[in-house]
C-alpha cells in the first residue's frame, strides 16, 4: 500500500507561544494538519525555541516539517521582517544575532513603558515589567493584549491605533541591525532568507522595488507572495517583483491567535504556476 500523498499546502509562517502567538508549538502544528498543511514551518519573532517541539509534533501527525525564524531588522529608516527557512536552530552565529536582537526588544518595550507613562497616563512600566516576566520575546502585540485585558483599548488592533503604532504615543523609532546582518546571520544557518509580508510595510511602488532590489544584493532569495487576508492586487504586485527580480514566492498564514477567524493555518491562495516555490527548495 502507498502512502496518501502530502498535501501540497505549504504555510511557511506561524507563531507559536514562544514568541507572540498563543499556542505551544505542538497544538499549533496539530491545527495545521486538521487544516490540511502538508508542510509547516515555525517562524517565531526572534527565536528558534519552539523548533523542536513543533518537529516532534509535525513527525507525529505526518507533516513535513521546516524549522524557521522570523527576524526584525531594519533599512531605510523601515522596521522590517525577514523569514528564515530551514535554519539550523543550533547556528550559534543565529544564536547571537538572534540574542541581540531579543536584547533590543526588550529596551524598546522599556521605552516603550515610560512613554506611555508620560504621554497618556498609563501604568506604562508595569505592564511592561508583566509582559517581560512572561516571554523571553516580548513584543508589541502582548503590550497590545495587555492593554486590552485592563480596558483601556478594545482589541489590539485599537491598542496598535491608539497607543503602539507610529505617530501614538508609545511609539518608538528603532534601530534594528540592517537586513544585511540578519540575511547573513540566517544564511550562515544554512537558511533561505525570506522578505515577509512586502506589502505591510507602507512602501509604494519605487520605494517597494529598492527594498526589493537591497533585499536581494543583500543575499535575500525570497518574497512572501500569497498570505491570508491579502488583496488580489498586492498579490499581483508581489507576484510582479518575484518574477522581476528572479527570486523564490512563498506562502503563509502569519497565524498567531486561535481567536482570529481571519487567518487560520493553511488559508491563502496558490502561488500563480510560473512562480517557484520556496517549499520545494527546502
Ligand atoms: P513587534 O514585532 O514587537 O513590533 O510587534 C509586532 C507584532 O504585532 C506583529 O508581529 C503582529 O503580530 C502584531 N501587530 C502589528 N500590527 C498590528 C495591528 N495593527 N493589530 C494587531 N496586531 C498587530
Ligand atoms: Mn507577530
Ligand atoms: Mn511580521
Ligand atoms: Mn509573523
Amino acid at each position: 500500500m502507498t502512502a496518501p500523498a502530502r498535501s501540497a499546502v505549504a504555510d511557511l509562517h506561524l507563531h507559536s507561544h514562544h514568541s507572540d502567538g498563543l499556542l505551544s508549538p505542538a497544538a499549533l502544528m496539530r491545527l495545521a494538519a486538521e487544516r490540511g498543511v502538508g508542510t509547516a514551518a515555525l517562524t517565531d519573532h526572534d527565536t528558534t525555541e519552539g523548533c523542536d517541539e513543533a518537529a516532534a509534533a509535525c513527525a507525529a501527525a505526518g507533516l513535513r516539517f521546516v524549522p524557521g525564524v522570523e527576524v526584525s531588522a531594519g533599512w531605510d529608516g523601515l522596521s522590517l521582517h525577514v523569514l528564515g527557512l530551514g535554519v539550523d536552530a543550533a547556528s550559534p552565529a543565529l544564536d547571537a544575532h538572534l540574542a541581540e536582537v531579543r536584547a533590543l526588544r526588550r529596551e524598546r518595550l522599556a521605552e516603550i513603558g515610560d512613554r506611555l507613562e508620560r504621554r497618556a497616563g498609563l501604568p506604562g512600566r508595569e505592564l511592561v515589567d508583566g509582559v517581560c516576566a512572561g516571554t523571553a520575546v516580548p513584543t508589541r502585540l502582548h503590550l497590545a493584549r495587555a492593554l486590552v485585558a485592563l480596558g483601556h483599548a478594545r482589541d489590539e488592533a485599537d491598542a496598535f491605533k491608539r497607543f503602539l503604532g507610529r505617530g501614538t504615543p508609545g511609539h518608538v523609532p528603532m534601530a534594528w541591525p540592517g537586513i544585511d546582518r540578519a540575511i547573513a546571520a540566517l544564511r550562515a544557518a544554512g537558511g533561505v532568507a525570506v522578505l515577509a509580508h512586502p506589502h505591510r510595510y507602507g512602501a509604494s511602488g519605487g520605494a517597494l522595488r529598492r527594498l526589493v532590489g537591497a533585499f536581494r544584493d543583500a543575499g535575500g532569495q525570497g518574497l512572501e507572495v500569497s498570505m491570508a487576508g491579502m488583496s488580489p492586487r498586492d498579490r499581483d504586485r508581489l507576484a510582479t517583483l518575484a518574477r522581476g527580480h528572479r527570486m523564490l514566492a512563498s506562502t503563509g498564514s502569519d497565524f498567531h491567535d486561535p481567536a482570529l477567524p481571519w487567518n487560520p493555518p493553511g488559508r491563502f491562495d496558490k502561488l500563480p504556476a510560473d512562480l517557484d516555490h520556496v517549499a520545494a527548495t527546502l
